[in-house]
């Protein structure tokens, strides 16, 4: 990956522009982790980067940014820039394109996203990454208290980091934390889920979640329950406890699924009627977050005589001709009656015994 992200930025520099690889990329790389994409920092405008780059795509959220996907790679190209003024504490209205690294570095929210890689896969360091790095210290560029203003997601960013790469937060970034959390309340739900994801999938997510409720920023996030989570194997699991769907931003599906594995977290995930009505995945998924035993929801899930009613060895027409009846609403209680007698092997799946059993309990009766 870091061959062909110096391919990409020599391409810049044959057009006369300074461009560096920057941000997560360098980091993860001196960190011995895996990246996802590229970010790159250039003196090169947008406009100028189209003209160089097929494949790209501009990011209707981002200011002066471009998205380039070369090699496999999702590379973000953004212009080295001064941001000038910010609204609300959240992102910068006013940006101003510069010409120097130094200035556009001074910008970054920590330390650590600050470390460079040149064309020559040199690595630069204004402002004391390295050293960070070894020490695996979240530090902020400039004043917490001021940065934190200025955008506060950087908080949610902090513990993210701190989080995901194990470091601890400097002592001017907690504080600056316990001053400014408050300013969390005014950010999207969509910028405050995408760290909270990162959080919440990491390694380390329990560490991650203490670290939230030692700042108490379950207020400011209002994530009531968060401290109900007490597992985190499940992404889809923890979201489900924290029961926040009407406000953070998810799928129809996600929201389906969330309400089932609440309903199914009140149950015994080991159980025939629990596991037939609800299935297998949002068992296993309650059943982890409540610490049981995977494999044997698993195995009961396997053993059941019955995983959906087409297995019945009886169909409505049989149920009808055997009454007598036309179809009507009292076929869904005949089915859940019998679905269940099966499941709890008080009948057997066999045609002539649920029909014996519904003739006998069903026939009199209007
Ligand atoms: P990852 O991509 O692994 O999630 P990252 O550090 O690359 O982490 P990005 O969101 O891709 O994070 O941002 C790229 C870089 O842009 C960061 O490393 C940082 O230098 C800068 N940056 C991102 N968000 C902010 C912010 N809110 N305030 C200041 N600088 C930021
Ligand atoms: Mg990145």
């Amino acid at each position: 990956m870091l061959d062909n992200a110096l391919k990409l930025i020599k391409e810049l520099t044959q057009h006369n522009y300074k461009a560096y690889i920057v941000g997560g990329f360098v980091r993860d790389y001196l960190l011995g982790r895996e990246s996802q994409d590229v970010d790159v920092t250039t003196n090169a405008t947008p406009m100028e980067i189209q003209e160089i780059f097929q494949n790209c795509f501009l990011p209707t959220e981002d200011y002066g940014s471009v998205i380039v996907k070369k090699y496999g790679i999702r590379f973000e190209i953004t212009t080295f820039r001064k941001e000038i003024s910010y609204q609300d504490h959240r992102k910068p209205v006013e940006i101003q394109y510069i010409d120097d690294l130094y200035q556009d570095l001074l910008r970054r929210d920590f330390t650590i996203n600050t470390i460079c890689i040149d064309e020559n896969g040199e690595v630069i360091d204004f402002l004391g990454g390295r050293d960070d790095l070894d020490r695996k210290l979240i530090r902020t560029v400039g004043d917490a208290s001021l940065r934190f203003e200025e955008d506060a997601l950087r908080i949610l960013r902090a513990v993210r980091f701190a989080t995901v790469l194990d470091f601890q937060l400097d002592q001017d970034v907690s504080d600056a934390i316990r001053e400014k959390s408050y300013l969390l309340k005014d950010l999207s739900y969509y910028r405050k889920k995408e760290e909270l994801d990162k959080i919440f999938v990491s390694g380390y997510a329990p560490r991650g979640i203490q670290m939230l409720l030692d700042f108490h920023l379950d207020k400011p996030l209002e994530l009531e329950h968060l401290s109900d989570v007490k597992n985190t194997d499940s992404l889809i699991g923890i979201w489900s406890i924290l029961n926040v769907e009407e406000y953070y931003p998810f799928s129809n599906n996600e929201k389906e699924l969330m309400k089932n594995i609440r309903i199914v977290m009140d149950l015994n995930n080991y159980d025939p009627m629990a596991l037939y009505q609800y299935g297998l995945y949002v068992n296993s998924v309650a059943g982890e977050m409540k610490g049981l035993d995977k494999k044997k929801i698993t195995e009961s899930y396997h053993s059941l005589v019955i995983h959906r009613r087409s297995d019945l060895a009886i169909s409505s027409e049989d149920i009808m001709s055997c009454l007598h009846k036309e179809p009507g609403e009292y076929l869904s209680d005949v089915y859940k009656d019998i679905e269940r007698e099966v499941l709890y092997h008080r009948l057997k799946n066999e045609k002539d015994v649920l029909l014996k059993y519904i003739k006998e309990k069903y026939a009199s009766v209007g």
